[in-house]
């Protein structure tokens, strides 16, 4: 079912960006914007496409008070023949609608919301840059926007769709991070909103994330909300790990998002013949396998990195160098490999590509 979309074009488009290399993340966006609101009534309704531009809210909207908001984050992509493409969408749509159940917000129809994402990126195509590694970010979002205090599933609710051109992740090539393990903070509990992709975990790992920046280290890694134990993820990533050959990376126990780069990465290695495990996996291992060697590689995966390579942790008083501060050789064959298909310059023979407009 597709929504009906009314388009009214900007009068002022913008100029674009000349210098692709200052693209920087999120802060340029592009001439127009989609909105759509919901009520229980009417379900949604009037799906429009709108000059880029500030929204009026409701100073009692249930987004400002209760945090009632999840996204997505995705990437169209200029391959190499000048089409313009996404990368596995239907699954952001779902994923977003599993965030949606979570937070008692409206579901969206996956056909429809697929033509919403096609429509949106065809409209702002020039505005797709050109430079390798250069991609445009398409940040849809949905919030509960009912206008009163109550506490209650919302009956109100406004789904936007903006999108920022985007510089290369690794302008100057891939830098392994250094990666902070965090004893006290967690990001997520299971039974909480660990897998839903929403505005309020991002809230909650700030301060962890602070504190690890001031002592010099990229990024958080967190262990599970429980026993502080069990390795979730790294900052808003994904994490995986080559002990002695085999890959690990931590199950989808519900307090792990499910990260859509995660799963092509363990469909990618599994096709390539290596063992993939999906489990529990303690800190306690992972100091185990740095100690004694076996720990070749550790990566973050995601959207907006790909894969970032984990080159130092820091674990209360002890610092480990993992794969000598480089990127480890099957790390960068899974950036190759992924970035290829996504830029057309590898087969497609998973079917991932879809593509939205020809160049
Ligand atoms: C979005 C996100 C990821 C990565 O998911 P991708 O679908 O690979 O971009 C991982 N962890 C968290 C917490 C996230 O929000």
């Amino acid at each position: 079912m597709k929504y009906e979309i009314t388009i009214t074009k900007t009068t002022e488009p913008k100029a674009k960006p000349t210098d692709e290399s200052k693209l920087g993340f999120g802060k340029i966006f592009t001439d127009h914007m989609f909105i759509m609101d919901y009520n229980t009534e009417e379900g949604w309704h009037d799906a429009r496409i709108v000059p880029f531009g500030p929204m009026p809210i409701h100073p009692a909207s249930t987004v400002l008070h209760y945090g009632a908001e999840i996204f997505e984050g995705m990437k169209a992509y200029r391959t190499q023949n000048g089409d313009i493409a996404l990368f596995r969408p239907t699954e952001n749509i779902r994923r977003l609608n599993n965030s949606a159940e979570r937070l008692c917000l409206p579901q969206l129809d996956e056909e429809g919301c697929l033509d919403i994402l096609k429509t949106v990126v065809e409209l702002e195509k020039d505005w797709v840059p050109h430079e390798d590694g250069t991609s445009l970010y398409i940040r849809p979002y949905m919030f509960g926007n009912d206008p009163h205090l109550g506490v209650h599933a919302v009956h109100n609710a406004t789904f936007v769709v903006i999108c920022s051109p985007v510089g290369a992740y690794y302008a100057e090539g891939i830098k392994p991070v250094k990666i902070a393990i965090e004893s006290e903070d967690v990001r997520a509990v299971r039974g909480g909103t660990g897998y839903a992709k929403c505005g309020g975990n991002y809230a909650a790992s700030l301060r962890a994330g602070k504190k690890a920046e001031e002592k010099g280290y990229t990024q958080v890694l967190w262990l599970d909300g429980v026993d502080r134990k069990y390795i979730e993820e790294v900052g808003s990533m994904n994490v995986m790990f080559k002990i002695a050959g085999k890959i690990i990376t931590p199950a989808l126990t519900g307090s792990v998002l499910p990260g859509i780069t995660r799963k092509s990465c363990v469909e990618l290695l599994r096709a390539w013949g290596y063992e993939v495990e999906e489990r529990l996996f303690s800190i306690d291992e992972l100091m185990e396998a740095a100690e004694n060697g076996t720990l070749e590689e550790a990566w973050g995966t995601g959207t907006a990195a790909v894969v970032s390579p984990i080159g130092h942790l820091a674990y209360k008083d002890k610092t480990y160098t993992v794969s000598n501060d480089e990127i480890g050789a099957l790390t960068q064959k899974l950036y190759d490999e992924l970035t290829g298909i996504q830029w057309g310059k590898v087969e497609d023979t998973h079917g991932w590509c879809e593509v939205v407009c020809r160049g």
